[in-house]
């Protein structure tokens, strides 16, 4: 693998350039869902892999032979703060452009990596779990890491991070999110991210068992967490919560990819496309959309073409 890869187009990174600065799979985590696979080496040290100066000449010549580069983004196969060089490889990234990190959130208790974070300019967190139980039967961690100690930095780091901060929040199918998500909503309140995301297993997870969850979780944490806070989904399509072309189908496809619509909501966009109830009614018919209440309000959502996986973006 190289250290250096695309730029990739990414929703929320628009041309992103991806550095790999961990070698394959070194991680603190063995996620169920990792699409990565199997963690193949498990640290909570961190070490140096790559001279910060070889990343840079990778990356100044891919940015200087690359049409255009929204985010220099580390993706790397495994946790990017493992890495004891990143926040100086990050400073030296930033002559040539925007800087964002993917962190699972597991080594953000430390000092030092809190320090190496502040270099970027976007910091996606990983947030799958408040409750003890639920984190390590989904993230399965290193056995030194205290949950309790993670939360808690988290919101540290916020505190004192100028750039863009968002969450990212895996749901897995068959885990007992009972209570949880209204846990997870409360910490998304408090840490305030620009966007928390919701995202689902997209892609051949690491164990076999592993498929998204039901839409109706979906639906609800939606719900839950943008009561808080700006929240869209990542659900293995590309959507745009913008889109009119005036076309309902496309338009609420390209929607419900970001988030569930409420009722009123659907029916302003069916009069506007000059559209009757029986397109929406065929629609759930074809199973491309489905409808799901919670809490006194009836959501339309992207049918989830399978319970398996699909191929698409999708959290590491
Ligand atoms: S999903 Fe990310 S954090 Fe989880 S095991 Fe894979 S690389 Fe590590």
């Amino acid at each position: 693998m190289d250290v250096v890869f695309g730029p990739v187009p990414s929703r929320r990174l628009g041309r992103s350039l991806g550095v790999n600065n961990i070698p394959d799979k070194i991680c603190t985590y063995a996620c169920v869902y990792c699409q990565i696979g199997a963690t193949l080496r498990m640290y909570s040290e961190r070490k140096e892999f790559y001279e910060p100066v070889e990343i840079y000449q990778a990356v100044k010549s891919r940015v200087e032979n690359s049409e255009k580069v929204d985010y220099i983004t580390f993706v790397p196969d495994g946790e990017p703060t493992i890495d004891r060089n990143l926040g100086k490889t990050a400073a030296m990234l930033k002559s040539l452009g925007k800087v964002a990190v993917i962190t699972n959130s597991s080594l953000i208790y430390r000092e030092d990596v809190r320090n190496d974070l502040l270099n970027f300019d976007y910091v996606s967190l990983k947030l799958d779990a408040i409750t003890p139980r639920i984190w390590k039967k989904v993230n399965r961690p290193y056995r030194e890491l205290v949950l309790g100690d993670i939360l808690e930095a988290m919101l540290d780091f916020r505190k004192e991070f100028r750039g863009k901060v968002v969450t990212e929040t895996m749901l897995v199918g068959d885990i007992n999110y009972d209570g949880e998500l209204e846990k997870l909503a409360e910490f998304i309140g408090e840490l305030k991210p620009d966007i928390s995301y919701i995202s689902i297993p997209t892609r051949p997870p690491a164990e076999h068992w592993v498929h998204a969850p039901d839409e109706k979780i979906i639906a609800k944490a939606h719900a839950l967490f943008s009561q808080k806070v700006k929240t869209e989904l990542l659900i293995g399509y590309e959507g745009n919560e913008f889109a009119t072309t005036g076309n309902f189908e496309q338009d609420i496809m390209s929607i419900t990819a970001v988030h569930p619509m409420r009722e009123e909501a659907v029916l302003a966009l069916l009069h506007k496309c000059n559209e009757s109830q029986e397109k929406l009614k065929e629609m759930i018919r074809d199973g491309k959309l489905i409808k799901v209440d919670y809490d006194g309000e009836t959501y339309y959502m992207r049918a989830l073409p399978s319970r398996k996986y699909m191929v698409k973006e999708g959290a590491r």
